[in-house]
């Protein structure tokens, strides 16, 4: 059995600051995994004043993608910041297609998705559109017959968001134990994880920050299953 693994994100940086913990582990034990990013995040920060900016972002995305160990990866050009319910509609048109044509042919394999929080990791509307296009996709393919076994939703816990922010768009605390379905540990990958969140040399003041409140913890990650 192949387990073939999604990972359906709305910018270059999202799985690294992310659940890349549990991406190294998935594809160090033989999982195939396939990246999508909506967007090429050219309206990220940009401590560097580049003019093209989404360009950068997206070859940054594409050596921390190397570096995890991806099998191929998928840029879908939306724009930045900019997602909403058509795009919602057609990015899970084009995600179906993609999962369909990436397993045609294929027997004994085992499907499984991975995206950020419903409640949009940050709060960003650009995550909850990925993760609602990822939870689409995964229902209507399951109705087509493909053999689809769950959709991981990477959270942050209450003990990392203590409280509501309000200071970039509503953002809910984070989840409480009970609301978590499972907890990788990938603590032990620490030095590959810094490698690769590095890579995002742009994006350099969400590293700091990551490193700054994770601490020891970074490399535990958290997840809402939905099977
Ligand atoms: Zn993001």
């Amino acid at each position: 059995m192949q387990k073939i693994l999604f990972g359906l994100f709305a910018h270059p940086d999202d799985e690294a600051f992310g659940p890349v913990a549990t991406l190294l582990n998935e594809v160090r034990a033989g999982t195939e995994l396939h990246l999508v990013v909506l967007t090429g995040g050219e309206n990220g920060t940009n401590p560097d004043n580049l003019p093209n900016l989404g360009e950068t972002r997206l070859q940054e995305w594409r050596a921390a993608g190397a570096l995890i160990g991806a099998a191929s990866m998928h840029h879908f050009g939306y724009v930045d910041g900019t997602l909403g319910n058509k795009d919602h509609v057609a990015i899970t048109d084009r995600f179906m297609e993609l999962v369909t044509q990436t397993v045609a042919g294929r027997s004994d394999v085992d499907i499984e998705f991975m995206s950020l929080d419903l409640n949009g990791y940050t709060g960003h509307i650009d995550h909850i559109v990925a993760a609602r296009s990822a939870c689409l996709a995964f229902y209507r393919l399951r109705e087509q017959g493909l053999p689809m076994s769950r959709v991981r939703l990477a959270t942050l816990p209450r003990s990392i968001i203590p409280a509501l922010n309000t200071g970039f768009v509503y953002m809910e605390p984070g989840k409480t134990a009970e609301q978590i379905d499972e907890t990788v540990d990938g603590r032990d990958l620490k030095d590959d994880i810094l490698e690769i969140m590095r890579q995002h040399r742009t994006q350099r003041g969400d590293y700091d920050y990551t490193v700054k409140t994770q601490g020891e913890n970074l490399g535990l990650n958290y997840f809402v299953i939905k099977n």
